[in-house]
């Protein structure tokens, strides 16, 4: 069943009970009020009637003093008479009310209701005999057929909104989500990132769902583009060396095993490729693994001392020139297996496109702290600047260099500041050298 049906029945049967319950209440109270007045009144003649009994002798008329007390449309029945005025003559003629425990009944003869109220008095001749009074409560039956109808009346009239509402009520929730599944169900058969259609001013909790639906879809969208863009570019960049390995392998079956020069060639540079092409899918394996950003353990730790870890065994590496400057016991909290992979890429870079001393600085910045790391060497193009954190993108001149980069450090870098929290900033001056700078928050929250 559609939620929308659910919602119609639900709501119109509820209000039905509501509305039947609250009528067949006010129904009943009113009859109880109507018959116990009529009661009432029946009750205060029995009085009168039994009081002018006990005064009566035996040469007084029992009929006569019944026949000042007969009820209008009543009749009253003693001692085995029985006198009746208007309709009740006739219709009360052969009636004998059932009393059970209290001293009146109220009971339906030939559709009509009557109110019986017994009492016993002393009768002439000194017996004890039962006095029944009866009245027709036409009126009040009356009275109360019209109340049914009014009753009646005013439930359907009442169910009448209520059916509305819920169809305004169900256009309103079900709407925005049958259009969200149509633009589920035709994204899933074109294959595109569709987006739910939204008036404007609309700003409750359906705008904001197909709102967020919407976003969802474009972060997807972006998501798709950019592992699509992602594996274009890894089997580009790893068709290079491919094809550089394969033509020096024909090179090689051709004349390698006659001429010893070829040989080496091809050797040295089938081995150089593969090394590239191995280091380009460890890094790549690193991208994939940086994403889940769940695998990194902060924990307090000291960055002077990672740093100083990091350098000593570079500069033992490349016997180069790596100047450390900076404060001790900069406690932070951090991944520091990370931190010190993030510092290596830019430690690594300064390396090798620079050929001078590697100068770095930690200071205290406050809330972070602060690390520099300066080379004299090439320096990169302003136009290259903004580039240089995308995946797989080289300067230019590095390309054809081959200084035997993958283009792939610097983004790997922002992933792992970015799981850090740090924050990095590349100012470089072409020819003259360039400066990163990597801020670590002395606290997770900051960040
Ligand atoms: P690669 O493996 O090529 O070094 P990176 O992502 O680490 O890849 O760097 C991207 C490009 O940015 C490099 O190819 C290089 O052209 C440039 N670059 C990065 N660091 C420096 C630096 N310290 N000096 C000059 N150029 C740099």
């Amino acid at each position: 069943m559609k939620i929308r049906t659910k919602i119609h029945l639900f709501s119109t049967l509820l209000m039905f009970v509501i509305l039947i319950l609250t009528n067949t209440g006010v129904y009943f109270l009113f009859e109880k009020m109507a018959y116990d007045t009529e009661r009432e009144q029946l009750q205060s003649q029995v009085k009168e009637l039994t009081a002018s009994f006990s005064k009566m002798t035996a040469q007084n008329d029992p009929a006569v003093i019944i026949r000042a007390h007969l009820p209008d449309n009543g009749a009253i029945s003693v001692a085995g008479q029985r006198l009746g005025s208007g309709e009740a003559t006739t219709l009360l003629k052969d009636y004998t009310p059932t009393i059970t425990n209290d001293s009146y009944t109220v009971e339906k003869v030939n559709g009509t209701s009557v109110l019986s109220v017994s009492s016993p008095v002393i009768w002439n001749n000194g017996d004890v005999v039962q006095l029944d009074m009866m009245q027709l409560l036409v009126n009040v039956d009356r009275n109360l057929m019209a109340l049914k109808l009014v009753l009646a009346g005013v439930t359907l009239l009442a169910m009448l909104p209520v059916v509305f509402s819920s169809i305004g009520l169900s256009r309103i929730v079900i709407n925005p989500i049958e259009k969200l599944i149509a633009t589920m169900s035709q994204s899933r058969k074109s294959g595109t990132y569709e987006k739910i259609q939204m008036s404007v001013d609309r700003k409750d909790e359906m705008a904001q769902m197909a709102l967020t639906f919407n976003e969802m879809m474009e972060q997807l969208e972006q998501n798709y583009k950019q592992q699509e863009q992602f594996v274009s570019n890894a089997s580009h960049e790893l068709k290079t060396p491919l094809t550089v390995i394969e033509s020096y392998a024909r090179l090689l079956t051709r004349r390698g095993f006659d001429n010893r020069d070829v040989a080496e060639e091809a050797v040295g540079a089938i081995l150089s490729e593969s090394v590239r092409m191995k280091s380009m899918i460890e890094q790549l394996l690193q991208l994939a693994k940086n994403d889940e950003l769940a695998t990194f353990q902060f924990e307090e730790t000291d960055l002077f001392d990672q740093i100083e870890k990091t350098v000593k065994p570079m500069r033992q590496a490349y016997a180069r020139q790596f100047d450390f400057e900076g404060i001790k016991d900069s406690i932070v909290t951090t991944d520091s297996e990370r931190f010190r992979q993030l510092l290596y890429i830019f430690l690594d870079n300064a390396r090798k496109y620079s050929d001078d001393l590697v100068k770095i600085t930690l200071q205290d910045e406050g809330d972070s702290y602060a690390i520099a790391i300066t080379d004299y060497g090439n320096g990169i193009p302003q136009e290259a600047l903004p580039h240089v954190f995308n995946r797989f993108y080289r300067v230019e001149e590095d390309r054809n260099r081959k200084t035997g980069g993958t283009g792939l450090g610097l983004a790997i870098a922002k992933q792992l500041a970015d799981g850090l929290g740090a924050g990095l900033k590349m100012e470089s001056i072409s020819g003259m050298g360039t400066t990163v700078r990597i801020t670590i928050p002395k606290r997770l929250d900051s960040h």
